[in-house]
Formats: C-alpha cells, sequence, structure tokens
C-alpha cells in the first residue's frame, strides 16, 4: 500500500487536511489517531483477516481504515462528514475492498444495513475509535438492535468505558451497564493517553473488547431494555418504588412480583445483577402479557 499517504503522521494528516480546505470539527468529536501503535493494537484485537466483515464508524481521515485493508477484510465505514469523506475516498480509491457511507451512525438500522452489505450470515466485526458524543446513544442503539456484531473493539472515552463494564454497586453502574452485561462479555483491553490524538482531547481514553454472549430472554427483550432504562431513572429509590411509578402497578402486586423474583423490595435498582433485571423482565411480562 504504498501510494496510500501514513495518516498517523500528524504532519501527514495536517497538510491532507489544510489541502482539502479541513480542520478538525469539535461537534463531530474529531480527534485523530497519530499513533500507529495504537492502532496495530486495536487491529490486532480485533482479530481481523482476509475475507472478514468489518463495519467501522467515525473513519476519519482512515487511520483504522487503511490498517483493516491491509488484513484484507472487507470494510463498510460510516463516516458523517461530507468534506472528511471526500478526502478519504480519495485516499481509500486504489483498496477496493473498502467501501465508505456517508451517513449519521445513529440512524442507521444495523441488522438491514449487515443484510444488505455483507454475505448473508456472514459474522460481522466493529470497530471505532469512538466520537465522544454520539457513544451512549450509538451503543444503546446497538444493544436495541440486539448486538447484531461477532465481536467490537471499541475506543471510548475512559468514563463511558468505566460505565459499560461496572458492575452492581459500583459508582458507574448503569442501565448503559446492564444492558452491556446483558448482551457481552467486555473487558477493558488497555487505556490510551491523550498524546495518541490529535488534536488532543482533554481526557484519556480506553479500548474495549466486546463479545456476545448466551442470552437469558426471547420475546421479553424488548420490554427488559426498557424496563432496564426505566428503573434507573431513580436509581437510589427501591426497586419497589421504581416499579409502582413504572408500571403503574399496586404496591401489593409489585410485591408479589419481586417475591417472585427473589428480589428483597427495599433494594436499589443500582444493586441489581443482570440476571436479577433478566428474570424480572421475564416474570413482569408474563404478568403483563
Ligand atoms: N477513526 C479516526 C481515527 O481513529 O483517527 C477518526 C476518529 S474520530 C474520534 C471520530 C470520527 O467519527 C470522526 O471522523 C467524526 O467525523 C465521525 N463521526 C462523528 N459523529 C458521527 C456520526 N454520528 N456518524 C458517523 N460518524 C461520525
Amino acid at each position: 500500500m504504498t501510494n496510500i499517504p501514513d495518516v498517523t503522521s500528524p504532519r501527514v494528516l495536517r497538510e491532507l487536511l489544510e489541502s482539502h480546505c479541513l480542520h478538525p470539527h469539535k461537534q463531530w468529536g474529531q480527534n485523530f489517531l497519530i499513533d500507529g501503535n495504537i492502532v496495530r493494537k486495536i487491529i490486532t484485537a480485533l482479530e481481523a483477516e482476509q475475507g472478514d466483515s468489518v463495519v467501522e464508524i467515525g473513519p476519519g481521515a482512515g487511520a483504522l481504515t487503511v490498517a483493516l485493508a491491509g488484513k484484507g477484510a472487507d470494510v463498510l465505514a460510516v463516516e458523517i462528514d461530507r468534506g472528511l469523506g471526500a478526502m478519504l475516498g480519495k485516499i481509500l480509491q486504489p483498496l477496493p475492498n473498502i467501501e465508505l457511507l456517508i451517513k449519521d451512525a445513529l440512524g442507521i438500522n444495523w441488522r438491514d444495513l449487515i443484510a444488505k452489505k455483507f454475505p448473508f450470515g456472514h459474522p460481522v466485526k466493529l470497530v471505532s475509535n469512538l466520537p465522544y458524543v454520539i457513544s451512549g446513544p450509538f451503543m444503546y442503539n446497538i444493544f436495541q438492535e440486539r448486538f447484531p456484531f461477532s465481536r467490537a473493539v471499541l475506543m471510548f472515552q475512559k468514563e463511558v468505558a468505566g460505565r459499560l463494564v461496572a458492575g452492581p454497586g459500583e459508582s458507574d453502574y448503569s442501565a448503559l451497564s446492564v444492558l452491556c452485561g446483558y448482551f457481552c462479555k467486555g473487558e477493558i483491553l488497555f487505556n490510551v493517553g491523550s498524546n495518541v490524538f490529535w488534536p488532543k482531547p482533554k481526557v484519556g481514553s480506553a479500548v474495549i473488547l466486546l463479545l456476545p454472549r448466551d442470552r437469558m430472554l426471547g420475546d421479553e427483550e424488548e420490554h427488559f431494555i426498557k424496563m432496564v432504562q426505566g428503573l434507573f431513572r431513580h436509581r437510589r429509590k427501591t426497586v419497589l418504588n421504581n416499579m409502582v411509578s413504572y408500571y403503574n402497578l399496586s404496591r401489593k402486586k409489585v410485591l408479589l412480583l419481586l417475591d417472585d423474583s427473589g428480589i428483597i423490595p427495599t433494594e436499589r435498582p443500582e444493586r441489581l445483577s443482570v440476571e436479577q433485571f433478566a428474570l424480572l423482565a421475564r416474570i413482569t411480562y408474563n404478568y403483563l402479557n
């Protein structure tokens, strides 16, 4: 790939942007990776191989995209910024296995897009140096779509990474942690300092590996996703009070549902495990339907 510029070189990156009259946009979280070593670590963690199907969110100037092409993966890269997309289109031109889609990743139905773009039934990997602005909503979207990926390696701001893998009772434990724990096995692979980006963000980042896990629920999943978000709205209120107001049911009825689920009524949502949330969702769903 001799004709492809090394966009992890700060000098090359700046010159490229300048020659296209572009500059990093804060509102799109444009902090570009300028460290080839971190790029390699991310691609290695993704285990990208010849013929793999990969979705990348926010390719930017192509630091990860070009490295993926080097592995022979078929990549669908989704970028919101038209200007950057035009520049990247030129950079990627010699690489036939990369498709660039100029779109807002938050507006995409991933299952439909994957079915359209990749061979039927082929596992699809996900990689991204995710812009901070969309990381929460993006993760909710892919959990809403039941995590349609076989492996994901994602870079987040450290605080978001912590929220994703937090367990019950930890201060970062949130609805996002429960959904992540339900759909995936998550692991923080390594932390990343702000020096590896240009422009330099104010906070550190972390790279997470997500693998799909066996799921406990079937038809009740939609109900579960909504219930978890609903109960975390008042994380310090008891599960009993949360359930009464969320479902608009009598205390007596909620006490029965909690008893069936083996959950102490005075417990707080922030202390319930993924399994407890799942069981409560199943029992409540069965009662309501
Ligand atoms: N992948 C590049 C890298 O690592 O150097 C750029 C990463 S930069 C942190 C985030 C990228 O996501 C930017 O290119 C930005 O324009 C893009 N982006 C931001 N919001 C987006 C959205 N809603 N949909 C798709 N791309 C988005």
